[in-house]
């Protein structure tokens, strides 16, 4: 029923129920779109609604399964990354999962890599493992593993990472989809570190964010995107609209607001990531610094060939150990002790929070991840307040 001013003379108590109605007239808009905030969305008649059901015309009907503030991020994002569709839901975690149950069936293989997001390799062996989808998990750098593995075995999709987290390594996107296709696999990219304006040049199928991180900036809302060519997203959305982890309008007001100073935002975090990591591999107390954007990464030119920017994520060895780690996190002021990136405020993850307890050693050996590793995530302070502060806390390690 059509509700609003139209509605004649009714009582109070149904009027704070109907309210009246304040449209546009053709001809005048807002600059910042509108939040949505409607579960349903209604037609003028049965007909109209039932071909709206059935695709018949455009239209949305329930905010589980579609809702116009989402549209207009999933479209936004989806062109950002160079593809020409997205899904947008509740959390990154919550894209993962869902991109891999909804792309794999029992008896599926996936091969993934032990250089990736603790939470991403947890859903591919407790979860994925439980509804009968096998995988190998080898190392980013093996390029011949990958190539006897998918030879090997037939496999549904291979799952990645670039740069991984936390020790930023640098995978080969260019032949590991090149691999992965002539063997019929899917390529699924966690492109979280390197953002949306990255890496859409390569033969990538799936695309997932955490919008939790740069889209956000701000470190107040969560968000998760998968974004893909047109029929791998028709594929997957009716799943995803069961799995019913839909991204609030409100979430995706904000993060659309976050989206406008993306760029800026990325590149001066980068900017100063570049300069704090020159710092810290020229300090005494560092034994190593892993910045994809500094010479003395190991897969510098990779790097370069691949990323126009590097992230905002420094992480780095220390001398020390766990204990100087450990001291080194504690004496910061301007870092917070906690998970995340991608914010406007700096963190660091010292090596008691990053080292992963279900690696074999092989694994542990492959994940780089060293007793004195800690992870840096540079935010938009000044830089020089922010080198001032790691000076101080590493002479304290
Ligand atoms: C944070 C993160 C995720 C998970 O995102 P949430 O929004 O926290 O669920 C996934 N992948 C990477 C690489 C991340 O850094």
């Amino acid at each position: 029923m059509p509700s609003g001013a139209e509605t004649a003379a009714v009582r109070p108590e149904t009027r704070v129920n109907h309210p009246p109605r304040v449209e546009l007239p053709p001809g005048n808009r807002p600059l910042t779109p509108p939040i949505y905030q409607s579960v349903k969305f209604e037609f003028e008649s049965v007909d109209e609604t039932l071909r709206a059901l059935n695709g018949q015309r455009p239209g949305f009907f329930y905010s589980r399964t579609g809702n116009p503030t989402v549209r207009q991020l999933e479209l936004l994002l989806a062109e950002l990354q160079g593809r020409d569709d997205a899904i947008a839901c509740a959390s990154g975690v919550n894209a993962i999962a869902q991109a891999l149950f909804s792309l794999t069936s029992a008896g599926d293989h996936v091969l993934c890599f032990a250089e990736t997001y603790n939470p991403s390799r947890q859903i591919i062996r407790r979860f994925l493992a439980r509804f009968g989808v096998r995988h190998t998990m080898l190392s980013i750098d093996d390029l011949a593993g990958i190539e006897r593995t998918l030879a090997g075995v037939p496999t549904r999709l291979v799952f990645l990472e670039t740069p991984t987290n936390p020790v930023t390594k640098v995978a080969d996107l260019a032949t590991i989809t090149r691999l992965a296709h002539a063997h019929g696999a899917l390529t699924v990219l966690d492109n979280t570190f390197a953002g949306f304006h990255q890496h859409g040049d390569y033969d990538v199928d799936v695309f997932l964010h955490s919008l939790t991180k740069y889209a956000a900036g701000t470190g107040d809302v969560m968000g998760g995107v998968a974004i893909a060519r047109r029929e791998l997203v028709q594929a997957m959305r009716p799943d995803w609209g069961l799995f019913g982890a839909q991204l609030d309008p409100h979430a995706a007001f904000l993060l659309m607001r976050g989206m406008k100073t993306y760029f800026l935002r990325y590149r001066a975090q980068c900017a100063a990531a570049l300069s704090l990591a020159g710092f810290l591999a020229a300090h005494p107390a560092v034994e190593r610094v892993r910045y994809p954007g500094l010479p003395g990464h190991p897969q510098a030119a990779l790097a370069r060939a691949q990323m126009r920017e590097f992230g905002s994520i420094v992480t780095f060895d220390l001398k020390g150990g766990p204990e100087s780690g450990r001291r080194f996190a504690e004496a910061l002021q301007l870092f917070a002790i906690t998970a995340s990136l991608g914010s406007t405020e700096s963190l660091v993850l010292p090596p008691q929070m990053i080292r992963p307890k279900d690696f074999t050693p092989e694994q542990a050996e492959w994940s780089d991840i060293r007793p004195g590793t800690v992870r840096l995530s540079i935010g938009l302070e000044d830089p020089d307040d922010l080198r001032a502060d790691l000076a101080r806390a590493l002479d304290l390690t």
